[in-house]
């Protein structure tokens, strides 16, 4: 077997590592490597050990045993001081987006390369066009309190980002958004990383990203349970996002289109013509007979396609 401290390719090696609170293991001898450009969900319950994971390849905490390599920084020979200059190889986002409330958009941003030393017209370059990149340009002179929940994380995702990172780690960063913006933020980690950013991403969500076919850690009681990556699912991200988005819309269209049925037949009794072809495609000939029948959510009738009109007809007669 090879060693993967030889995979040139490794921006982050994880070796035997245990992280001990007193008593009890955080992290018990885990070991996983994460390739330059790869995209890593990082899964596993609440207590599990995701955050102290992360901690770990940031580097606020070092290992109780067992060691961290991020680039060239490894966790046993690193010295405080170059602990900054790793920390701008790696951006970090969090749930709870850690934003200063009284300072705008763009001074959030900026305030990660200022500590940095750039100059003032490579900040205002750098900034502007990483808040572009998150889509928040006409927000840059906003406060954190005129945004929503996912605009404040797209100016924390360019906090991370401001400094041209090789790794972002994002910690539950979807933890506190619904599941339209949760699709958004996602969309956006998938675009970074397509550029050739490394990204790990924590979530308790196991449902929610387990169809993306991408790598897949699953972190149990501080032990590393399983490693995989779905082969038959691999693909373009955002394609199968986009499929997602679609079906939701398409869920949705029909409901308000059955609602709207329901609500005019119960008026007048007379069917409400469909005009969307997709909703007629999908519900046209549940929706014609225009009964009392139909109640029950949408998601429960598309499992079931219906019986074509013209098959019942012969089964009745
Ligand atoms: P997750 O991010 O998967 O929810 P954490 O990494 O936050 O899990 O925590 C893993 C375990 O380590 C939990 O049992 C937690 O209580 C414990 N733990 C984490 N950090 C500390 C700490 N600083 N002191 C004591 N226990 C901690």
């Amino acid at each position: 077997m090879t060693d993967p401290r030889t995979d040139d390719r490794s921006v982050i090696g994880i070796y035997h590592v245990t992280r001990s609170y007193g008593d009890h293991h955080a992290l018990d001898d885990v070991s996983l490597t994460v390739a330059n450009g790869e995209f890593v969900f990082l899964v596993g319950p609440s207590g599990a050990g995701k955050s102290t994971l992360m901690r770990m390849i940031y580097m606020d905490e070092l290992p109780s045993e067992g060691q961290v390599v991020v680039g060239e920084y490894v966790s046993t020979r690193i010295k405080r001081k170059q602990i900054p200059h790793l920390r701008r190889r790696v951006g970090v986002v969090f749930q709870d987006f850690k934003l200063l409330d009284d300072r705008s958009v763009f001074d959030n941003v900026a305030i990660a390369m200022r500590v940095t030393g750039a100059g003032s017209f490579d900040i205002k370059r750098r900034v502007n066009q990483v808040i572009n990149q998150v889509g928040l340009f006409h927000k840059r002179r906003d406060y954190p309190d005129q945004l929503s929940g996912g605009e404040q994380q797209r100016v924390a995702i360019a906090r991370a980002l401001v400094n041209s990172p090789a790794i972002l780690l994002a910690d539950e960063p979807t933890g506190n958004l619904d599941p339209e913006v949760t699709e958004d933020i996602l969309r956006l980690l998938f675009k970074i990383n397509s550029g050739g950013t490394a990204v790990l991403m924590a979530t308790h969500d196991h449902e929610m990203v387990r169809n993306f076919g991408q790598r897949i850690v699953h972190l149990r009681d501080g032990k590393l349970y399983e490693d995989r990556r779905n082969a038959e699912l691999v693909g373009n991200l955002s394609d199968r996002l986009d499929q997602i988005q679609l079906e939701r819309q398409r869920t949705r269209r029909v409901d308000d289109a059955i609602r709207e049925h329901q609500r005019t037949s119960a008026q007048n009794r007379a069917a409400m013509p469909l005009t969307d072809p997709i909703v007629e495609d999908v519900v046209g000939s549940v929706v014609e007979p225009a009964s009392e029948a139909i109640r029950e959510p949408l998601h429960e009738r598309l499992a079931p396609i219906p019986t074509p009109a013209s098959e019942e007809d012969d089964n009745v007669s």
